[in-house]
């Protein structure tokens, strides 16, 4: 923990309801602005008042901050008017088209420590749909390190195998698109103000390509046997109203009795392939 931090968040009167937590601890935010070269482009979101940025500016080129608080960005003006290769946004990340920011590279890095209730729309807005072949924010991207609740870092590396109900359709959205590493437990205290549960920093690698052919059923087949993951796929599916489901199954050799969640990736487009026939 860093005190100089602390007693700068303490003197910005914080929102509860943007959640502003800041990181005040320098080694974490150092650990951070180390995990990208100097070469590199990056999009901050939500920068609250600049300690990550601060550290992204003086190793960086070039420093995109799209922060909705109009004071935060008040704050980011007066704190970092030194810099020449910051460009401050005051908007809602959910509302930016990645493509149209001032960027010369044709791909960029993200990082984002962000409100967590906004996780999920978050990922669903820089990666796509899960049965989105192209997307051009997702395109327009390299890498991205995302803090998140260690919770919900936990459920997007997730697999078949992992305990505790962790795999799901984020960690499908996730993995489709992208090489998910958690690359640091963040505990709580790093914060100020310290918020309820701890977090980690998650690495997105994202490929050229999607993990597996997308399937015209794949988004279907992915909710109908996440949705009611107590029940077997066959009930599942059919109570999600897909017709040839025995037939389907028996074609690629899956256990009528298995859940959704002793799936791969692979196997559930598999599923979603031989579907097609009967639905
Ligand atoms: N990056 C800083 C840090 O690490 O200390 C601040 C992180 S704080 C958890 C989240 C920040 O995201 C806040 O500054 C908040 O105002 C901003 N924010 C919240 N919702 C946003 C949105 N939809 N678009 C852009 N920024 C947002």
């Amino acid at each position: 923990m860093d005190l100089n931090y602390i007693i700068r968040t303490k003197k910005f009167k914080t929102k509860k309801s943007l959640g502003q937590n800041f990181l005040v601890d320098s080694n974490v935010i150092d650990f951070i602005a180390k995990s990208t070269s100097s070469f590199d482009e990056i999009l901050e979101i939500g920068p609250g008042i600049g300690f990550v940025t601060e550290k992204l500016l003086e190793k960086t080129k070039k420093v995109v901050a799209v922060e909705i608080d109009k004071e935060a960005i008040k704050e980011l003006k007066k704190n970092l008017s030194s810099y020449d290769n910051l460009c401050l946004i005051e908007q809602d990340i959910l509302k930016t088209n990645i493509c149209s920011l001032p960027f010369e590279k044709e791909k960029i890095k993200v990082i984002a420590n962000i409100p967590y209730y906004i996780t999920s729309p978050i990922l669903a807005h820089l990666l796509g749909e899960i049965d989105e072949e192209t997307n051009p924010n997702r395109n327009k991207i390299e890498e991205i390190i995302l803090m998140v609740q260690l919770e919900v870092a936990k459920r997007i590396c997730a697999d078949k195998n992992s305990k505790n109900k962790e795999y799901g359709q984020l960690s499908i959205l996730c993995q489709m698109f992208c090489d998910c590493e958690i690359i640091k437990i963040v505990p709580k205290n790093c914060f100020s103000p310290v918020p309820k549960v701890d977090s980690a920093l998650v690495r997105f690698r994202v490929n050229e390509k999607p993990k597996v052919k997308i399937t015209r059923l794949l988004k279907r087949t992915v909710s109908a046997i996440f949705n009611q993951r107590r029940k077997n796929i066959k009930n599942s599916l059919q109570n999600a109203g897909f017709l040839g489901v025995v037939e389907a199954l028996e074609k690629i050799d899956i256990p009528k009795t298995l859940r959704g969640e002793n799936l791969s990736i692979e196997d559930i487009q598999k599923l979603s392939a031989a579907l097609e026939e009967y639905n």
